[in-house]
């Protein structure tokens, strides 16, 4: 069975870019360089991916100063509605980067789902953490299943989302649509835990990293808990497409996680453009890659990231030229 993993160490801790400025040659040239990132709600994981990168990035440029090797790239990762959003502003040359699920990833190159935009020039940087996709109800809801959410009040996320798409994917499956929920909202990923506990909605539906915040407050706050997802649609989701897997949130994660949840889930991936310039490419992921110790201590989703899994695990779009340059020129492809 095909499985993403978390460790106990993990758990315990629990634009315009370059381009038209003609760099050239190996350093990037000194002029200034704005990128953006484009990330997710304020209390998701990505949110922490984009900061960490610009923070790395930044770092670099502080550092390579010192040591004339510089570079002039300034980075900025605001928050976003998530997966879709990122990819749909990346495509029209908005945002430079950005964080979105390999299953958007693999829809938005292929065109194979009219839930993303088709953008057959998005290219792959390297994938980050794992994000099982989390079905979270709320105490005494009574749901064990997905299709037990028929005839509640469920978050469905909203447009952008990469969980909205996710939990579509689902419903689809199911052959449910918004009429078999009570009522079918579509909150940010910051609005739906407290929606939760104040008892507006029953349950939501998230693709996001472990441990997260934003579940906490669900769940160690008022008592909501992650459902298992095993059904036959997801064996077959996860049979039928590369870009999925089953996960294992490990029991002892959130106070109500008493024994393992097991559900599918995606990788979270750093993806960019075709005509974002090679050089600051590059420059973005050396800083990354030289400065993993630090950027896996930034979040415990990022404590086993491992470029040998990053540079291929997740990713269905061709690598970046920038990206792969820096690989090929260090030994790790
Ligand atoms: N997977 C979510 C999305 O694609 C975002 C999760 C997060 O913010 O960490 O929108």
């Amino acid at each position: 069975m095909k499985k993403f993993r978390f460790t106990a160490a993990a758990l315990a801790a629990a634009a315009v870019v370059g381009a038209s400025l003609g760099a050239v040659g190996d350093a990037v040239a000194q002029e200034r360089q704005f990128i953006s990132i484009g990330t997710g709600g304020p209390t998701g994981v990505y949110f922490v991916v984009g900061n960490s990168v610009c923070r790395m990035v930044h770092k670099e440029a502080a550092e390579g100063r010192k040591k004339g090797r510089k570079h002039g790239i300034r980075c900025a990762a605001p928050s976003t509605g998530g997966s879709t959003y990122n990819i749909g502003q990346i495509c029209q040359g908005e945002l430079e980067f950005g964080v979105a699920q390999s299953d958007w990833q693999f829809h938005a190159v292929n065109g194979s789902s009219e839930k993303v935009t088709n953008c057959p020039g998005l290219r792959a940087v390297f994938s980050v953490h794992p994000e099982p996709f989390h079905l979270i109800a709320g105490d005494g809801a009574n749901i064990n299943s997905f299709t037990d959410t028929k005839g509640k009040r469920v978050n469905i996320g909203n447009p952008g989302s990469g969980q909205r798409g996710t939990t579509e994917v689902l419903m689809d499956g199911y052959g449910m649509s918004t009429d078999d929920f009570a009522v079918a909202t579509e909150l940010t990923s910051t609005e739906q835990s407290q929606a939760l506990c104040d008892g507006k909605i029953d349950a939501y539906g998230y693709t996001v990293g472990v441990p997260n915040a934003g579940v906490a407050v669900a769940t160690d706050g008022c008592g909501a808990y992650i459902v298992n997802l095993t059904g036959d649609v997801e064996q077959k989701l996860v049979a039928d497409n590369p870009f999925y897997a089953f996960a294992t949130i490990p029991a002892g994660t959130y106070k109500t996680t008493g024994e393992d949840v097991t559900t599918f889930g995606v990788m979270a991936t750093f993806v960019s453009h075709e005509n974002v310039a090679e050089d600051v490419v590059y420059e973005v992921v050396r800083a990354v890659m030289e400065n993993i110790d630090d950027f896996r201590s930034l979040h415990p989703a990022f404590a086993n990231l491992n470029p040998a899994n990053m540079i291929k695990d997740g990713l269905s779009a061709p690598l970046h030229p920038g990206a792969e340059k820096y690989y090929k020129e260090n030994g790790l492809m």
